[in-house]
């Protein structure tokens, strides 16, 4: 590590994608906890900004590089959790080839070297992986429904390959692999260009820019806040025993994509309304997640309601905005 290179801390602990929205909170738990974290990170959709406050900790070390290339790192790793992937449908298909890769040899170059190291191991996974469900709510052992030539594949796809890559290293012995399935999270650190829902609607509310609604409206999805998704993720790294099963991590409250723009409106004075435009191909129709065996495995319930987590959420882009808004006249 190159700073920071004390003896009695915690864990050593690797994040990748620990740049991005969700791996910055978590880096922050983590570090918070009592361990030395390294983020490994290309920066493609993350930011330096996410990290600021970490950058001083001298238990926190940056490691600026993409997954798809070898990683090299001699510090002795407990645990690696990847999150390396861009997350919002339009980063995802912006380089759907190099996604697809980042998910298969990214998750593959992160499984050698917690074999090497004899970390345990966590993967992101996604509720994409369910495609766009027959079932509902969303049970683990639904195998899925995913169009694997549509624009969405790079990531559908290459999660599930990422998943069966982490259960065949289980399965061979050699990395004691964790598969989190997490469902739609939101959180201040999320880009204002990053094109997800909640992060587009509230951005739009306050620039009073009419709130762009994809088709009808009638899709639903289920949010969770993102100190929810970061307890999860920490209580399925950390269980004693490995449950062996891919974990749903999501909020199982679920709302149409017009209450959703509602609800933004009614939290923020604004002139924007609502415009439809075009649903894109092969968009999910309902999502929700089933959590019954996070809740008997780990324990855990997402505590944040909607309207809570929005309140937060909207007061950290307020910030972010003003922010940039300042930098630009300096
Ligand atoms: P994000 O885009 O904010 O973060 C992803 C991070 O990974 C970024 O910092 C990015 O720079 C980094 N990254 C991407 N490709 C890389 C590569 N090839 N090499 C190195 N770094 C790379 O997304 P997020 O919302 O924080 O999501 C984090 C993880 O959780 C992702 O793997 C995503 O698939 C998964 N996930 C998130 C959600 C959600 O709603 N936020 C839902 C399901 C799954
Ligand atoms: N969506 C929308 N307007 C936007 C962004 C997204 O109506 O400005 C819709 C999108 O079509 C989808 C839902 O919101 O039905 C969630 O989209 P997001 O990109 O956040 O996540 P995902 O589709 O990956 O669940």
């Amino acid at each position: 590590m190159a700073k920071g290179n004390k003896a009695s801390r915690g864990k050593i602990i690797l994040v990748a994608g620990g740049a991005g929205f969700v791996g910055s909170h978590l880096c922050t738990a983590l570090l918070g906890a009592g361990n030395r974290v390294i983020c490994l990170d290309s920066y493609l959709t993350g930011s330096p900004a996410n990290l600021i406050g970490l950058q001083a900790n001298p238990y926190f070390a940056m490691v600026e590089q993409d997954v798809c290339d070898e990683i090299d790192i001699d510090e002795p790793v407990d645990q690696i959790y990847n999150l390396a992937c861009p997350a919002s449908p339009p980063s995802y298909q912006a380089d759907p080839i190099h996604t697809m890769m980042t998910s298969v040899t990214g998750t593959g170059n992160l499984l050698r070297l917690a074999e090497r190291h004899g970390a345990t191991f966590l993967q992101a996974s996604t509720s994409e992986i369910y495609g766009d469900p027959e079932e509902h709510p969303q049970q683990e052992n639904y195998w899925g429904h995913v169009n694997c030539t549509g624009p969405r594949a790079c990531y559908d796809e290459g999660k599930r390959a990422a998943e069966a890559l982490c259960f065949d290293s289980l399965r061979a012995g050699s990395v004691d692999t964790r598969v989190a399935r997490i469902f739609n999270t939101y959180g201040p650190h999320m880009r204002p260009n990053d094109g997800r829902i909640v992060s587009n609607f509230i951005v739009q509310a306050l620039r009073n820019e009419p709130l762009t609604v994809y088709g009808s409206g009638e899709q639903t999805r289920s949010f969770c806040y993102v100190s929810d998704l970061v307890d999860g993720l920490i209580r399925l790294m950390n269980r004693k025993e490995n449950p062996a099963v891919p974990v749903n991590l999501g909020n199982p409250g679920e709302f149409t994509v017009i209450e959703l723009a509602e609800l933004v409106l009614s939290r923020i004075e604004t002139a924007s309304t609502i415009v439809h435009e075009p649903l894109p191909a092969d968009d999910p129709q309902r999502r929700r997640p089933d959590i019954a065996r996070a809740r008997k495995l780990l324990g855990w319930e997402p505590k944040v309601p909607l309207e809570d987590g929005l309140t937060h959420t909207i007061a950290w882009f307020q910030s972010a905005l003003a922010g940039s808004r300042a930098e630009r006249r300096s």
